[in-house]
């Protein structure tokens, strides 16, 4: 195995370039789950990104917080603003694995990691979260909600590292997420629903429903017209119209379309008018 230590993120950039299947590697949660079983990635090249210390701040900017490419969850669970301002960061981070998880794995892994059932990622696309990508070619900014085109498919070429997640500040009259496993921790997600509400509209993204993490435009719409909702199966045409789940070890496809119909009927009962 072959591990290129870059000191900036410069060097990261110009190692990458020049070893463009070298794999970076942030807090090592993904990539080194299955290390004793997965002999093909003894050979590989990692780009371990650890000293690299420009990726690791979190940054309160006027119109959004800055996260690191290296930033994990205990470092927006221990910073007293986000509780605050972006609740659901808080929400998520909470429920990623256990305490140990928590302190090494980062948003930016979880992001490229790209799993449907990924909880980080549908609080920062309910937020509206943008992905920056820089290579020794240039910056780009990528909406993370166009981020994905299929299953661990996305927009990110080999030679770029994700510098930064910009989660932009927004007055949010209704932050819910709810995740469904099958107890409070290390617990792979069997549904999970993120929604906020601002003048931006409504925002519903759903994970371990899809291939990839995604938003529900179906669901927005009913709730953007102010649709009469009287049950959760008032909301079953969008759901399927949104998502399409897949029978696993964890739940059928059925069991994950009528739970997410519930979790969203019962989490905006009572805080929207027209779910009664
Ligand atoms: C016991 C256990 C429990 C877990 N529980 C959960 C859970 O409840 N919910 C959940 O969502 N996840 C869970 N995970 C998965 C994992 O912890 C998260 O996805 C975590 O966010 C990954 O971050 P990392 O820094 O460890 O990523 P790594 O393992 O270092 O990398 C993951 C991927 O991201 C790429 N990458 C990392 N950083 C960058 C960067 N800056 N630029 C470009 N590419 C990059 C890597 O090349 C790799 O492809 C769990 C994992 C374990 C081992």
């Amino acid at each position: 195995m072959t591990v290129l230590m870059p000191e900036s993120l410069a060097e990261a950039c110009e190692l990458l370039a020049a070893n463009q299947d070298a794999v970076p590697m942030a807090g090592g949660t993904d990539l080194l789950v299955h290390w004793p079983q997965n002999l093909g990635a003894h050979g590989r090249t990692y780009l371990d990104l650890s000293r690299v210390d420009e990726l690791k701040p979190l940054e309160w900017r006027d119109d959004a917080l800055v996260l690191g490419g290296l930033t994990t969850y205990w470092d927006v669970i221990r910073d007293r603003r986000a509780w605050r301002d972006l609740p659901l960061l808080i929400d998520a981070g909470r429920q990623v694995g256990a305490v140990q998880i928590q302190a090494r794995g980062t948003w930016a892994g979880n992001i490229v990691n790209a799993s449907p059932a990924a909880d980080g990622v549908p609080v920062l696309m309910a937020y509206d979260a943008i992905v920056e990508l820089v290579s020794s070619a240039g910056s780009e900014d990528v909406p993370l909600a166009d981020f994905y085109l299929g299953y661990k498919q996305m927009r990110r070429r080999p030679d770029q590292l994700i510098r930064a997640i910009r989660v932009p500040l927004a007055d949010h009259d209704v932050e819910i997420f709810e995740k469904v496993g099958s107890r409070r921790a290390q617990a792979i997600t069997k549904i999970g629903v993120a929604i906020t509400h601002s003048d931006d509209g409504w925002r519903v993204v759903a994970n371990s429903m899809a291939p990839t993490v995604c938003r529900c435009p179906a669901l927005e719409k009913m709730l953007e017209d102010g649709v009469q909702v009287g049950s959760p199966e008032d909301l079953m045409d969008a759901v399927r119209q949104d998502v399409k789940p897949i029978d696993d070890i964890r739940s059928t496809a059925r069991y994950r379309e009528s739970v997410m119909a519930r979790v969203i009927y019962f989490a905006l009962r009572g805080r929207v008018d027209s779910f009664r």
